[in-house]
């Protein structure tokens, strides 16, 4: 047979990944969801058993990022969080530091934290990234965490306070987006490694959220935190020359460090929102066709097939976008209209939406615990808020098509 210049046939290792993820959903993450969104704590004996497992390992996730067609990744994420969103989360905050490693770091730097970073099945290690600022969300620029070089000691002293970092404190290793000058808002930025023990660094509060409650989420307080030279991720060199350009009102190129962390996971981003919206659909389906009223299922009145129609459609419509951003990322093709902010903005409202047709489809039952779309809701509305909010989504996209600056 000749080559097909276009497919969306999964591989047979991607099949069999795609398989072995959702069963391990099925039979471990999600009879456990409603445990742990319950306790809002990081579910630790999950967390081991996917490490045993070879799920929460280094292995997996370079093999999935490192799949030629991009679309190993996106795979694994709508599989887990189809299992459950919070303990989804707890298992992949580490990749969200991993990916800012892989996005700023030097070679050396890489193969040094990234593994470290993960740890092993008999000692596991967490890593947060901590960008978010009291006053410097969606506004990254207004971050006031300095990091100050002490050229003395070839030491940097990183001070401020992070907040909504997930796995912030409880992490052994912490990557902090800092300024280093100040007068040149995101262009002024950097990323720190913090190792495990540092001095200085220091949990605030935690906070009781709404959804995703199974995964941790705290302030991080850096008070005189001392690194080493090597641990400004891509190295002073790098950074006084970006600086440097910045200055002289030269492009600085996609360096700006949160950024280029977002920009390689909005698309993974985006299958867990893909995730949750499917775990909602297939309850809510399951149930319209059990549920009678008026003397036959539910499911047979137009106005709950129809909503269940949409719900597919809109969550098959959200799959087809991360996977075209997470295949053109992986090909090297730049998102020249934004394609990645598409494709979370979009799974991000769809999880919402289905979840909440989810709800209104079980009636009562759905807006009780007892039944696990009530949660799903919660979880998928993070969606809108996290890695970019839908307004700062849309503003992207704007800009991208436009090629005008949209405030
Ligand atoms: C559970 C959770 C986990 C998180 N995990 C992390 C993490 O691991 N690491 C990390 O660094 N951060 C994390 N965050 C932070 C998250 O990325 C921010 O909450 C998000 O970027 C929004 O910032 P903000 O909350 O300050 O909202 P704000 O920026 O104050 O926004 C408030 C509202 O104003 C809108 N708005 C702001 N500016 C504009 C504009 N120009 N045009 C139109 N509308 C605008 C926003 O869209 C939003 O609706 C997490 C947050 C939560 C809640």
């Amino acid at each position: 047979m000749a080559d097909l210049a276009f497919s969306l046939d999964l591989s047979d290792d991607q099949r069999e990944m795609q398989k072995w993820l959702h069963e391990f959903a099925a039979d471990v993450i999600r009879p456990a969801a409603h445990e742990w969104d319950e306790r809002e704590e990081t579910p630790w004996p999950i967390i081991q058993e996917a490490a045993k497992a070879g799920i929460y390992s280094l292995d997996f996730m370079a093999s999935q990022w490192f799949d030629e067609s991009g679309l190993g990744m996106v795979i694994a994420q709508e599989e887990l969080f189809w299992g459950d969103a919070g303990i989804g989360l707890a298992l992949m905050g580490t990749g969200l530091a991993a990916a800012a490693v892989s996005a700023n770091g030097t070679n050396e730097q890489i193969g040094e934290f990234v593994p470290a970073m993960y740890g092993t099945e008999d000692d596991i290690k967490l890593g947060a990234f901590c960008s978010s600022e009291p006053d410097a969300g969606s506004d990254v620029g207004a971050m006031k965490t300095r990091a100050v070089y002490d050229e003395a000691k070839d030491e940097w002293v990183l001070n401020g306070t992070k907040t909504w970092a997930t796995n912030g404190g409880i992490a052994d290793w912490h990557v902090i987006v800092a300024s280093v000058d100040p007068t040149l808002a995101t262009r002024g930025q950097a990323s720190f490694v913090v190792p495990p023990g540092t001095k200085g660094l220091s949990q605030g509060q935690k906070f009781k959220k709404h959804g995703i409650r199974a995964s941790h989420t705290a302030e991080v307080v850096l008070d005189d935190v001392r690194l080493a030279g090597n641990y400004l991720l891509g190295g002073k060199e790098k950074l006084d020359d970006r600086l440097n350009r910045a200055r002289e009102g030269l492009k600085t190129g996609r360096s700006q460090p949160s950024m280029a962390t977002f920009e390689r996971t909005r698309p993974t981003v985006g299958a867990q929102a893909v995730g949750i919206a499917r775990a909602a659909y297939e309850v809510a389906l399951d149930y319209a066709k059990v549920r009678e009223q008026f003397g036959r299922p539910i499911i047979e009145n137009q106005g709950i097939a129809f909503k269940l129609a949409d719900m597919k459609t809109r969550i098959d419509a959200s799959r087809l976008l991360v996977w075209r951003a997470a295949w053109m990322a992986r090909q090297g093709k730049d998102f020249t209209a934004a394609e990645g902010s598409q494709c979370k903005l979009f799974a991000g409202e769809t999880a919402v939406w289905v979840t909440e047709q989810a709800i209104q489809i079980l009636g009562g039952n759905g807006y009780t615990r007892e039944y696990p779309v009530e949660r799903m809701h919660r979880d998928a509305k993070i969606y809108t808020i996290f890695e970019g909010t839908s307004e700062i989504q849309r503003l992207v996209i704007a800009r991208a098509i436009s090629g005008t600056y949209i405030r």
